[in-house]
């Protein structure tokens, strides 16, 4: 069939045909028309946030894991030290990718199927005092699991740390107020939650800090703050921009705007991840995740017990009924996952669950039960 499949996947995404036709136009890199929809993608991200007194935000061209490597070359001094609660796989990538830098960097681990607990990273930081910084997942895509932002905030403004937040699969989903809460730079990109397609990032930078962040960053092309300084003198990116993709970017944010902004995409997210799990618990799957931890952004289902399971079959059968499933990423358990994010409702949530039902009757399984 000549339509695309949905994509049950936490970026790349389904979007719009609006946000898809955007894409329809060159455009020139110095055009003051094209400054102008830069100019306005970031003062709209700013209003997600609310952080116009706090923040600026700073484009950067790459997919996500490159602005969370920029955030992290551009506020940690060369001589700082990195706390990373980890409890999945993205707190692993964020550790790894500071330690790569030259950074010197403590894991704090927890618990892949729990919260990360803000009473340990309070101890972990009353404990030695040379941390400078903590990196938090908030939404931890590995699992699915939600990070306490706040609380954490919290800790680090009352021992004065810094914090920077990877936001990536939780921003314009779940509430984020920098009015009350506290971060020196918060990272997300452009084909998550606001729905529009992958290749660049932005990092919210703390006012306070951006001047001191001047020679932080050990490579030109992550520096975020020269990009910041550029971008303010000349309204353009310091290297080719991803046009095509700050377009769509744009277009995707007008109808974030247009639905309600992050209360109504939270209430849509929120109505899909319960279609699912409600549809696939009643075919028998669990969830790795209990209900109250569970973020509405992807779930982590158990493999089914039933000997005839395997997932290159499961997910090539899923595909032929036109949705595209995601492996897990759990090291111990038999895993699969399943977005809850993009341009879908309810509708194509049901329809999923169909398609699964129809998959497990065409691999001889009778129920997706795990082995518990
Ligand atoms: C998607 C995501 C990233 C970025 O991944 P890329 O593949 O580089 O786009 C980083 N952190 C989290 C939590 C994510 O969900």
């Amino acid at each position: 069939m000549d339509r695309d499949a949905i994509l049950l996947t936490p970026g790349p995404l389904t979007t719009t045909l609006r946000t898809k036709l955007a894409m329809l136009k060159d455009w020139g890199s110095w055009d003051a028309d094209f400054n102008a929809v830069t100019a306005r993608v970031r003062e709209r991200l700013l209003d997600v946030v609310h952080g116009h007194d706090s923040h600026v935000v700073v484009p950067l061209q790459g997919s996500g894991t490159f602005s969370v490597e920029a955030a992290v070359a551009t506020v940690v001094p060369r001589q700082g030290h990195v706390l990373v609660p980890d409890n999945g796989a993205y707190c692993k990538r964020a550790a790894r990718l500071t330690q790569m830098m030259g950074r010197r960097v403590s894991v704090l681990p927890a618990a892949e199927e729990r919260p990360v607990d803000a009473a340990a990273v309070d101890a972990a930081l009353a404990a030695d005092a040379s941390i400078t910084h903590v990196i938090l997942i908030h939404c931890e895509t590995g699992t699915g699991v939600e990070n306490p932002l706040a609380e954490v905030a919290a800790v680090c403004e009352r021992r004065g740390r810094g914090l920077i937040v990877d936001a990536m699969s939780s921003f314009a989903a779940l509430p984020i107020d920098a009015r009350s809460v506290r971060f020196d730079a918060l990272v997300a990109a452009s084909g998550k939650c606001l729905e529009g397609v992958p290749g660049m990032g932005f990092v919210f930078l703390r006012r306070a800090i951006v001047d001191a962040c001047a020679g932080n960053s050990q490579s030109l092309a992550m520096d975020l703050h020269d990009q910041h300084v550029y971008m303010g003198k000349t309204g353009q990116w310091r290297f080719t921009p991803p046009t095509h993709v700050l377009a769509a970017l744009d277009a995707a944010i007008a109808q974030f705007v247009e639905e309600g902004g992050q209360p109504a995409r939270l209430a849509r997210y929120g109505d899909n991840c319960r279609t699912l799990v409600d549809g696939m618990a009643a075919l028998g799957f669990e969830p790795f995740l209990a209900p109250e931890v569970q973020a509405p952004i992807i779930v982590t289902f158990h493999a089914p017990a039933h000997p005839a399971y395997d997932f290159k079959r499961f997910y090539a059968a899923a595909k032929a009924r036109g949705f595209i499933l995601y492996p897990g990423k759990l090291t111990q358990l038999e895993t699969f996952r399943v977005g809850c994010i993009g341009a879908i409702g309810r509708n194509e949530m049901q329809q999923a669950v169909h398609a699964v039902a129809d998959t497990l009757r065409e691999m001889g399984i009778a129920s997706g039960a795990p082995a518990l």
